[in-house]
C-alpha cells in the first residue's frame, strides 16, 4: 500500500468546504505540493501541506464574531460546515464565550458562583488567557477579601440561577466600590455567563 491520501478527502476532513477544496488545491500547486489532475498526496508531503494551507486560509464557523475574527486576521476567510475546524471557536459556544470575553479586554475576573463542574470548565476555558478567581457562593466570603476582589478584578460577576448564597452576593453587591464592575448574572451556563460580562464591557463603552 502507497503511503499516501486522497488530496480532496483529506481536505474535506480538514473542514474545506466545495469552494474550499478548490481554493486549497490552487494553492498546493502553487506550492508545486502537487499538480492539476493528481488525485493523491503522499503522506511526506502533509506537514508542508498543512503548514502552506494555514499560512493562507482561516476556517471559521457561521457565527457573527467568528466571521468577524477570520476576517481581521489577514488570512483568506472561509467557511466551514464542520464546526469543530472552525479555528477561533471549534464549535463550542462556552469557548466562543472565551473567546468574546479576551477580545473584550477583561484581564482580571471573579466569578461568585456556580458548582466544582463549572469552576472547572471556566479553568479550562480562561485558565492563561485570564486571571481569575473562583468564589464558593455557598461559603462566606469575609468582607475585606469580597473588597480586595472588587478592587482587584476588571469584572465580578454575580452568578445567580447557581449556588450562590444571598449572603454572599451582598457583600459584592453593596461594596462602596462596586459601581460597574459588579454584574448580576441571571443565567445558567457558562457562555451565558460570560456573555453577561462582554455585555457590560460593551454597556460600559458606550
Ligand atoms: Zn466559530
Amino acid at each position: 500500500m502507497s503511503a499516501d491520501v486522497d488530496i480532496d478527502r483529506w481536505l474535506t476532513t480538514q473542514g474545506f468546504g466545495a469552494e474550499g477544496r478548490g481554493r486549497a488545491r490552487a494553492e498546493l500547486e502553487r506550492h508545486e505540493l502537487t499538480r492539476p489532475g493528481k488525485a493523491r498526496l503522499s503522506l511526506e508531503k502533509l506537514d508542508r501541506a498543512t503548514a502552506v494551507l494555514g499560512a493562507r486560509f482561516v476556517l471559521h464557523c457561521h457565527a457573527a464574531d467568528c466571521i468577524a475574527w477570520a476576517r481581521a486576521t489577514g488570512r483568506a476567510p472561509l467557511t466551514t460546515d464542520v464546526k469543530q475546524a472552525c479555528q477561533r471557536c471549534g464549535g463550542s459556544e462556552n469557548a466562543r464565550a472565551a473567546q468574546a470575553l479576551t477580545e473584550a479586554g477583561i484581564r482580571k475576573l471573579v466569578v461568585v458562583g456556580g458548582t466544582p463542574a463549572t469552576r472547572e470548565e471556566l479553568e479550562r476555558l480562561l485558565g492563561g488567557k485570564v486571571e481569575l478567581r473562583l468564589v464558593d457562593g455557598t461559603r462566606h466570603r469575609p468582607i475585606d477579601r469580597a473588597k480586595a476582589d472588587l478592587e482587584w478584578a476588571d469584572r465580578v460577576l454575580l452568578w445567580g440561577a447557581t449556588e450562590l448564597h444571598h449572603k454572599v452576593s451582598k457583600q459584592y453587591a453593596d461594596a462602596p466600590n462596586a459601581k460597574h464592575r459588579v454584574v448580576h448574572v441571571p443565567r445558567r451556563g457558562v457562555a451565558q455567563l460570560l456573555a453577561g460580562a462582554v455585555e457590560s464591557v460593551t454597556r460600559a463603552a458606550r
